[in-house]
């Protein structure tokens, strides 16, 4: 497990850290980081119980398996490959990150010589003229994906540029176009082009092989997001009788990853591109006991509250805003067992494990997970069972 609890003084030494300002902790070792966010979950978690030890990463830099560049022109009308500085929007190269993958990073920077070696003309938000918006690389395994975002649809010496890309980079293994032609802040448009290969790359998790697209969401931080995914199993503790509800379940990952030992496995989800692709990765692991459904995870938990329906185990890892008074109100008339709360806000797990405390839960568990070292975000995962008076041993 590349996760440790006593980290030497690593110090990330990042040369960029003025100018970018995207990683607000990298000032402090990394000791120091993870005692922070270990000390912030704590303070917040406390009126519910003790916080377990911060599982952190034995090396936390160059965690970034999808790395993005903004081009753009300077006002000299030079044009640049970088990142936003932090609040801005001046754009700063910043080729020797410190969290980026390695691979990924070179193969942004060989992307970016190509396309002037290419002249494929920089956008320009302002005037809205150019072609290339921004160079975006996600790496997994055995697999890379360049995705081209440009502001038209006629590539220009789309061939030859191809030809010399996978000559330069031999190990990228597709390559996407996509169309993003309106005024918005927004990386992505709707349209995606596939150039060469499949389109897609796939990426092994847990023991299942999950599909990313380029508009798929996907944990960046692939070392630690296994730790986090068997840290839920564990607190799951599933033995192939429960019926499991992922709510809020994105591509359906975390349920996934434990469907094994569920009897059978409900995801809930509100984008529906997402639930497509959650029923692929069902379908991709063999898995023939888990459906998927497209909704608003308050709604469709209060319609199998009220069917009376028995779920076991509620898995949930809402986005940063936490979840909804009806969420969690429709969650104790469902009564499950176990509650696995995976939370990308410590703020609003406190606020929500509030109303579950009110409703009769005890937290048993509480771990934080660093998913994004360098900056000050904090994955926890906490599991919640029903206040009884025997005492809990993790199995029923
Ligand atoms: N569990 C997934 C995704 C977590 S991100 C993973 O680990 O990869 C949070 C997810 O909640 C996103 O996929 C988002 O689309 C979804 N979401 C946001 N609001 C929602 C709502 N009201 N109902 C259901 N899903 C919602």
């Amino acid at each position: 497990m590349d996760s440790i609890n006593q980290p030497e003084g690593y110090f990330f030494r990042c040369i960029h850290a003025r100018e970018c300002g995207a990683c607000d902790l990298i000032h402090m070792s990394y000791a120091d980081q993870l005692a922070a966010k270990q000390a912030k979950v704590a303070r917040l978690l406390k009126p519910y119980g003790r916080v377990e030890p911060i599982l952190g990463m034995s090396n936390p830099s160059h965690y970034r398996n999808k790395v993005h560049a903004v081009v753009a022109q300077d006002r000299r009308g030079n044009a640049l490959a970088g990142v936003y500085r932090l609040g801005s929007h001046q754009v700063v190269p910043v080729p020797q990150c410190m969290i980026e993958d390695v691979r990924a990073a070179e193969i942004i920077q060989s992307v970016w010589v190509l396309s002037k070696a290419f002249h494929l003309a920089p956008y320009d938000e302002d005037r809205r003229t150019g072609f290339l918006r921004h160079i975006m690389v996600r790496v997994a395994q055995s697999e890379v994906m360049i995705v081209l975002v440009t502001a038209q649809l006629v590539f220009p010496g789309k061939n030859a540029f191809l030809k010399a890309l996978l000559k330069a980079q031999p190990g990228i293994t597709t390559v996407v176009q996509n169309l993003n032609d309106r005024k918005t802040t927004m990386v992505l448009g709707k349209r995606d082009i596939v150039l060469h290969g499949k389109g897609y790359i796939e990426d092994c998790l847990c023991g299942c092989t999950f599909r990313i697209s380029p508009q798929s969401f996907y944990q960046v931080n692939h070392a630690q997001t296994e730790v986090l995914y068997r840290l839920a199993a564990d607190m799951a503790s599933l033995t192939g009788q429960e019926t499991v509800l992922d709510a809020y379940c994105g591509v359906g990952t975390i349920g996934l990853s434990m469907a094994a030992k569920a009897k059978r496995l409900i995801g809930v989800e509100l984008n529906p591109e997402a639930v497509r692709d959650a029923l692929g990765n069902a379908r991709r692991n063999g898995i023939e006991h888990a459906h998927f459904v497209a909704d608003d995870a308050g709604r469709y938990l209060q319609k199998v509250a009220q069917e009376n329906a028995a779920v076991d185990v509620v898995l949930m890892d809402p986005p940063r805003s936490g979840s909804t008074p009806e969420f969690l109100h429709a969650l104790l008339m469902l009564a499950p067992k176990r509650i696995v709360y995976i939370s990308c806000d410590p703020t609003t797990l406190a606020r929500d494990l509030q109303a579950l405390h009110a409703g009769g839960y005890r937290m048993r568990r509480a771990v934080p997970v660093d998913m994004f070292p360098a900056t000050g975000h904090v994955e926890t995962v906490v599991l919640m069972s029903k206040n009884t008076n025997k005492i809990y041993l993790g199995q029923e």
